[in-house]
């Protein structure tokens, strides 16, 4: 009997060591956040978003706080490593000092994969925190997509701003972008990607330029809820890059229109950079990282001044 009872007490702590045993997708995760500034809670205006701005050091600061929210998330939901890429303008303007000191920060604009500097098959989950709407929204904060220049940016024929730029990159990888912070218009736009991605509306805009913004403890108080059940939610997904369809999966096909001729022009020095139209641009590369490196070129590094 007594043996026995050893047995079933065998049996049961077996059981629960099964249990509580993490299996792999329980592990620490490793999580990618990509934060710009347009989208951030409580930012609404020129003097916060450009360096030098009159606001410019509230705004770094409310950037930070929004990025605090999506890391302190992250841990809660099960990551053992957080890389946060600064994402906007100059991409210096997270201080260290203001960041949670878990996560590790990348920082300087030149860089080839730009706001998405860093990212590989290595990371379980990518969040973008801040983002904006693309260019010509109708509607949407700040809305652009990669800098002034850009009229509309197409990848394999579908128009995508900055989040659906990014989150081909990652879908390239597999790793899945689980969620996304900005005004009602950005999130709205990134579930054209990503259909189920989790978003998290900060401020409704009511045009380009006004917004109505929620009360920022409620904002982060949500982002960081958000970003606690997403990472622990998240499962990675096959990537693109050895995808069944081997012609569709390794070809991507860019369009860039610019809101003016200069650039095009000159983008002809690239032997494969078609000219389709005097403002528009068309280039085929092999891989999504291979086709993202040139089209950051092409929008942030030629200057017709
Ligand atoms: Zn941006």
């Amino acid at each position: 009997m007594i043996q026995r009872n050893l047995v079933t007490c065998a049996g049961i702590v077996l059981a629960l060591a099964l249990a509580v045993a993490p299996t792999p997708a329980q592990q620490g995760k490793k999580v990618y956040i990509s934060v710009d500034m347009e989208g951030i809670s409580g930012i609404n205006g020129d003097d916060q978003t450009a360096a030098g701005g009159a606001e410019y050091g509230r705004a770094r600061k409310l950037m930070a706080e929004d990025a605090n929210a999506a890391i302190r998330g992250a841990f809660e939901g099960g990551a053992t490593d957080v890389l946060v890429n600064d994402s906007h303008g100059g991409q210096r303007n997270l201080l260290p000092e203001d960041l949670d000191p878990r996560a590790r920060l990348i920082s300087h604009s030149f860089k080839r994969h730009g706001m998405m500097e860093g990212l590989d098959e290595s990371f379980d989950a990518v969040i973008f925190v801040g983002y904006h709407a693309k260019a010509d929204s109708p509607r949407g904060v700040f809305a652009h997509t990669g800098s002034g220049v850009v009229k509309d940016l197409v990848v394999n024929g579908k128009s995508v701003g900055e989040g659906g730029m990014n989150a081909r990159l990652a879908q390239w990888f597999g790793v899945p972008v689980v969620m996304v912070t900005g005004d009602d218009v950005a999130v709205e736009q990134q579930k054209e990607t990503v259909p189920n991605v989790r978003g998290v509306v900060v401020k409704r805009a009511i045009n380009t330029r006004a917004v109505e913004l929620r009360p920022l403890a409620e904002a982060r108080r949500e982002i960081q809820t958000a970003a606690r059940e997403s990472v622990a939610a998240a499962t990675t997904v096959p990537p693109e890059r050895v995808r069944g369809d081997v012609v569709r999966a390794n070809s991507y096909t860019v369009r860039m229109q610019f809101r003016n001729v200069n650039i095009p022009e000159v983008a002809t020095a690239f032997t494969e950079v078609r000219l389709v139209a005097p403002d528009t641009v068309e280039f085929t590369r092999t891989s999504m990282p291979d086709a993202y490196r040139l089209i950051r070129v092409l929008y942030r590094f030629i200057n017709p001044d």
